[in-house]
């Protein structure tokens, strides 16, 4: 399962590609009225085992809101790096981070020993998600969901949504005015997707309702279940970790697809961030660069999946996994020896064609720089001849444009 993928565009400052008039959004229903998709809808429901008493009970907030199609078409695009997302997102939470690992200290020991996922993780995402509970959003997520599903953008997936929202008030978990949270319908202190919290929320507090909204061991816990589960963590193994990287390296293995055991690496020439050898072991591990070659670096363990699980945006889980490692004791990441500058979306976004051009898979055309366009990128590296550390740079672009 995969939390909604664009959250992290909704914490970012952001450079706004494109803002079509909300009145444009419904065309796309060629004069199907919200009322009539809506009955529709109700009888989907009914079939799938949604009841009379809990469609009557949301009623009130089955309704259009044209504020959440403007908010859907007016986000922005990704386009900080590593470095200035991880500093800005990591340095301000440096003491309410700690300060919540010690006030819930007993319970995530508690979640710890049930889950296998350990506080620092936790806390990691509880933190960015909502600074414990503090923007958990206010919004009806009833009424959010139902805009964004009669909207045709991504229709399916949010009428899905919908049905786990309904399901999740029909369990008794939250009352219809209760549910309120982000405006694409992310639920609760550490933001879940109404099919991950209908899926993976637990009760941990024992009052018989899963509360993802007001209850701090049923949110710890919750998201713990939703980490090992949807996530797969494997209890006791680390997740990342900081590394020094040699001048010259096979930059195309540094990758998230390829893993290869620490002793590999350490054969490499990579090191422990503080210059030390790395153990010669056989753990897997990838090599990521999220700022190339010449920026921070880091080996991702098979745990690093359960970061991408929830929220797919490599800078964003390479910053949350980051965080955790810090609150769990690391010391703060080293800017790298030489770090790339960071291409702005508009340059992005002509790689991406260029990309396109010579045949590249690059997924949309959007101006971030996503798992896909890095794919490409490296691609493109091996063909021109660059160190393909997946990272784009003004010279790939020039030599792109020239075909030389
Ligand atoms: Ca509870």
């Amino acid at each position: 399962m995969r939390r909604f993928a664009w959250l992290a565009a909704l914490v970012l400052a952001s450079v706004p590609l494109a803002t079509p008039a909300a009145a444009q959004a419904l065309a796309c229903r060629k004069g199907q009225s919200f009322e009539r998709w809506l009955d529709g809808f109700k009888q989907q429901a009914r079939a799938q085992g949604v009841s009379q008493a809990t469609l009557d009970a949301a009623a009130p907030f089955l309704t259009f809101d044209k504020a959440i199609i403007a908010k859907d078409r007016g986000q922005g695009v990704f386009s900080q790096s590593f470095l200035e997302f991880a500093t800005r997102m990591v340095q301000s939470r440096m003491s309410s981070g700690p300060a919540h690992l010690r006030k819930h200290a007993a319970l995530l020991a508690r979640v710890e020993k049930e889950f296998g996922v350990p506080g620092p993780v936790i806390v990691a995402f509880w933190a960015l998600e909502t600074d414990f509970g503090v923007n958990n959003g206010s919004l009806p997520v009833l009424r959010s969901l139902a805009t964004l599903a009669y909207d045709c953008r991504r229709s399916e997936m949010f009428t899905e949504e919908l049905l786990y929202a309904l399901r999740i008030v029909q369990r008794g978990d939250l009352s219809p005015g209760e549910m309120r949270g982000a405006w694409a319908g992310e639920i609760g202190q550490t933001q879940f997707s109404p099919s991950g919290y209908f899926k993976y929320a637990v009760d941990f507090d024992g009052d018989g309702r899963r509360d993802l909204i007001h209850s701090a061991a049923d949110v710890a816990a919750s998201s713990a279940n939703l980490l090992a589960k949807g996530g797969g963590w494997r209890r006791g193994e680390p997740w990342l970790q900081e590394v020094r990287v040699p001048a010259r390296l096979p930059w195309e293995e540094a990758d998230l697809a390829i893993k290869h055991p620490r002793s590999q690496w350490a054969r490499w020439g990579v090191a422990l961030a503080d210059g030390r050898p790395l153990p010669a072991d056989t753990m897997p591990a990838s090599l990521i660069l999220p700022m190339g070659r010449g920026g921070p670096a880091f080996l991702a363990y098979p745990n690093f999946g359960a970061f991408l699980e929830w929220n797919q945006s490599l800078v964003y889980a390479t910053t949350a996994a980051y965080y955790a490692t810090r609150l769990a004791g690391a010391p703060q990441v080293q800017r790298g020896p030489f770090p790339a500058a960071t291409l702005p979306a508009p340059q992005i976004l002509e790689l991406q064609r260029l990309l396109a051009r010579d045949g590249y898979e690059v997924g949309k055309l959007d101006g971030k720089l996503g798992l896909a366009t890095r794919a490409a990128v490296k691609k493109a590296q091996l063909k021109y001849g660059l160190p393909a550390d997946s990272y784009p740079t003004a010279e790939l672009i020039a030599r792109m444009r020239s075909g030389r």
